[in-house]
C-alpha cells in the first residue's frame, strides 16, 4: 500500500493542490525539494515525454514513488508553439508578461478564429524508476488567444486565453471554477479515478 509519493515539482500551488487531494485517500505527497532531489534537464520533445522523464528521476533519487506534471499551452497558428516551451518562451530570465509579450506580437496579424489554442497537461504516477508501465493521463482545455489582457486571476497566459462559452478569460473566472474545467483540474480529477481504482 503506497503511503507517500514525491511530487517532482517546486510549484507551491501545485504542490497544495496536490497535498489536498491526495490526502483525501490518506496519502503524503512530499515535494522534491525536501528530498534534495534537483530539477533534471528537460529533455523530451512532448508534454508526455517530459513528464516521465521528471517522474523517473524523482522515482530514481528519491527511491519511491513519484508524480509529475507537464503543461503549456499550444496555438495552432503557431504550428503548437509554444508548446513545452510555454515557461520558457520569451528566452532566458523570462517572465509571465515577456512571454505574453512575444506570442501577442506573434499573433497580432491573426484574426481571431485564426488563434485558436489548447492548454495541455500531462500527468505521470510512476511506482518506481523502472516502471515498466505507469500511469499516463493527458487533458487539455479549449480557448482562443486575444490581443488584450483581461482579468486578475490564474498565472502565466490566462489573461489571454479567452474562453468562448463564457465570454471571460481564464483570469476572469474563480479559481474554483477553473479547476473545474482545466486541463491541470480534469487530469487531476483522472489521476484520483485511477487511483481510487487501484
Ligand atoms: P509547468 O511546466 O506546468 O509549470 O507550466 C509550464 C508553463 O505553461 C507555465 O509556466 C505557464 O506559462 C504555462 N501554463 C501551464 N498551465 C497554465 C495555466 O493554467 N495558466 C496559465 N499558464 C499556464
Amino acid at each position: 500500500m503506497i503511503k507517500k509519493i514525491i511530487l517532482s515539482s517546486s510549484n507551491p500551488g501545485k504542490l497544495k493542490e496536490f497535498k489536498q487531494l491526495f490526502k483525501t485517500i490518506n496519502i503524503d505527497i512530499i515535494p522534491q525539494s525536501q528530498m534534495n532531489i534537483k530539477d533534471v534537464p528537460e529533455t523530451g520533445l512532448t508534454f508526455i515525454e517530459n513528464a516521465l522523464i521528471k517522474a523517473r528521476n524523482a522515482c530514481k533519487v528519491g527511491g519511491m514513488s513519484a508524480i509529475a506534471d507537464d503543461s503549456g499551452i499550444e496555438v495552432d497558428a503557431l504550428n503548437g508553439d509554444p508548446g513545452i516551451y510555454s515557461a520558457r518562451y520569451g528566452g532566458t530570465n523570462t517572465t509571465d508578461d515577456k512571454n505574453n509579450q512575444k506570442l501577442i506580437e506573434n499573433l497580432k496579424n491573426i484574426p481571431s478564429d485564426g488563434r485558436t489554442a489548447r492548454y495541455q497537461c500531462a500527468l505521470v504516477f510512476m511506482k518506481h524508476d523502472k516502471d515498466p508501465s505507469p500511469i499516463i493521463i493527458q487533458e487539455s482545455w479549449e480557448g482562443i488567444i486575444n490581443l488584450t489582457p483581461r482579468g486578475t486571476n490564474g498565472f502565466g497566459y490566462d489573461p489571454y486565453f479567452y474562453l468562448p462559452t463564457y465570454k471571460k478569460t481564464a483570469a476572469e473566472i474563480s479559481p474554483t471554477e477553473k479547476n473545474k474545467i482545466s486541463h491541470r483540474g480534469k487530469a487531476l480529477k483522472k489521476l484520483m479515478q485511477k487511483f481510487a481504482e487501484l
